[in-house]
């Protein structure tokens, strides 16, 4: 089967950056399951992976604009060490999780001081080029249940 709107989709990916340094990998681990054409996943590598199926590889680089965005400059915050996520003992260069009005968001902490904490809510992968590698380890159709959510049910997806 191959992907297309409404089908389930499965995948393994490695993510480098422009200078072919990896960030992340997902082999050896869960696969990315996603439903294709409900914008659950970068537009980018969506269009990448459509058309494909299982077994295939595809690798697609991907500028700032169509990832994560270009950085931020005004995007330091100082908060309480307290409001941090993730870990106790933080230092400079480390990611904390902290909640906001738009959920939970992984930030890069740039400075501790005393019981304050500086950080740049830019995403952590903002102002980079991205490539992926990715392999499609499994396509099915979605159930009309999950088209009609616009996402994955069971493993991997939304338990409800
Ligand atoms: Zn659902």
């Amino acid at each position: 089967m191959n992907i297309s709107q409404n089908t389930v989709v499965q995948f393994h990916y490695t993510l480098k950056d422009e200078n072919g340094d990896q960030l992340e990998q997902t082999s050896g681990g869960e696969p990315v399951v996603y439903l294709h054409g409900h914008n659950n996943l970068l537009l980018g590598l969506e269009k990448a992976l459509e058309g494909k199926s299982t077994g295939d590889n595809v690798s697609v680089t991907l500028p700032p604009e169509e990832a994560f965005g270009e950085r931020r400059p005004d995007s330091e915050l100082e908060v309480p060490k307290e409001h941090l996520m993730g870990a106790s003992d933080w230092q400079p260069g480390m990611l904390a999780v902290v909640n906001t009005n738009q959920g939970q968001r992984q930030v890069k902490v740039v400075a501790v001081e005393g019981d304050k904490a500086t950080i740049d809510t830019n995403h952590p992968l903002a102002g980079q080029t991205l490539v992926f590698d990715m392999e499609v380890v499994d396509v099915r159709e979605a159930s009309d249940e999950e088209k009609s959510h616009g996402h994955v049910h069971g493993p991997g997806g939304h338990e409800h």
